[in-house]
């Protein structure tokens, strides 16, 4: 069996047309949706991140504020920015690029963005609402796996899903959003023992470990739709997810590419994210 590569990067192609006309829509209305940016230190990898989540909202109408800070700020001057930006009319969605300085607990920056401007979905607010199947803002990569599975008619409901990795920003919201969507859920995570004997009774099988090619063919159920959201280096420094892709593929039904597959997603789900929160904000 070959499985079906799932074309992450066409499909937030996609995505990103029906969210420029979004943004053309709230800007006929007088909203021109924007997003605030809070970068800290010279990590050069948050510093690709930041620069890709800008372009990405100029390509798409979207506004965006930079704020970068030297490394050592202090967790005050951090949180009043943030007080700040959550009284601005012009700023609807807020996001502190992590991770943050050992001094600074992202815990407490967190907690001061507005649960309304939180496009990241890490507020516990937030969480909440997730956990309880209300309505609030969602991490923006499980957010886009789901749309991926949506994009490829894939029926949730009743699966028995397996999440390898429990991290409050992928594994654990990637869980609980199967969970609401009616999945049975398995997480698996460092301690697991014998990982592949439930691995191997997954229908959908997301790996987010951080491990180049950890998850084999011998993990995979054959027809398993395979979602990969790692994204590390191989022995020759070539981008590679968690997944050994080439082997994996002629056991999956649906696979996800590293680079090509989750990770383009992120990024539009974002700017969706900010387009939820202007609409919320301005009521309409
Ligand atoms: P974390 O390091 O926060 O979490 C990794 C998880 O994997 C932990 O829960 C850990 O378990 C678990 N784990 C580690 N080793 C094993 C093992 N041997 N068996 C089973 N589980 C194991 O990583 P993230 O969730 O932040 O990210 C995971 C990967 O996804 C990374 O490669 C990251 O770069 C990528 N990523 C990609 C994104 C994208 O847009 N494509 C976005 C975010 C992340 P324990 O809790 O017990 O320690």
């Amino acid at each position: 069996m070959s499985s079906v590569i799932i074309d992450g990067k066409a499909i937030a192609k996609k995505k990103r047309i029906e969210i420029k006309r979004k943004v053309e829509q709230l800007k006929i209305q007088g909203i021109i949706p924007g997003l605030a940016v809070i970068l800290v230190g010279e990590d050069s990898a948050s510093k690709t991140y930041v620069r890709n989540k800008q372009k990405a909202c100029m390509e798409t109408g979207i506004q965006s504020f930079l704020f970068e800070y030297e490394a050592s700020v202090t967790e005050t001057v951090l949180i009043e920015k943030i007080k700040e930006l959550n009284d601005k009319e012009d700023v609807h969605g807020i996001l502190v690029q992590l991770p943050l300085p050992k001094h600074i607990n992202p815990k407490n920056i967190i907690q001061a963005i507005s649960p309304d401007k939180d496009v990241d979905g890490f507020h516990p607010i937030n969480i909440g609402k997730m956990v309880s199947g209300e309505d609030g803002f969602v991490p923006c990569t499980p957010l886009g796996i789901i749309h991926l599975l949506n994009e490829i008619n894939y029926t949730i409901r009743g699966k028995h899903a397996v999440v390898v990795g429990r991290s409050n920003i992928v594994g654990k919201p990637m869980a609980q959003l199967l969970l609401n969507m009616d999945a049975t859920v398995t997480i698996c995570h460092s301690k697991t023992n014998q990982l592949e004997n439930y691995t191997k009774n997954a229908d959908l099988l997301i790996c987010a470990v951080g491990k180049a090619k950890f998850l084999g063919k011998n993990h995979v159920k054959d027809g398993a739709v395979v979602i990969d959201v790692g994204m590390n280096r191989d022995e020759t420094g070539k981008l590679c997810g968690d997944v050994d892709f080439n082997h994996v593929k002629d056991v999956a039904s649906y696979i996800t590419p590293v680079p090509g597959g989750v990770g383009p997603m992120t990024i539009t789900m974002l700017l969706e994210n900010v387009i939820k929160a202007a609409k919320n904000i301005n009521k309409i």
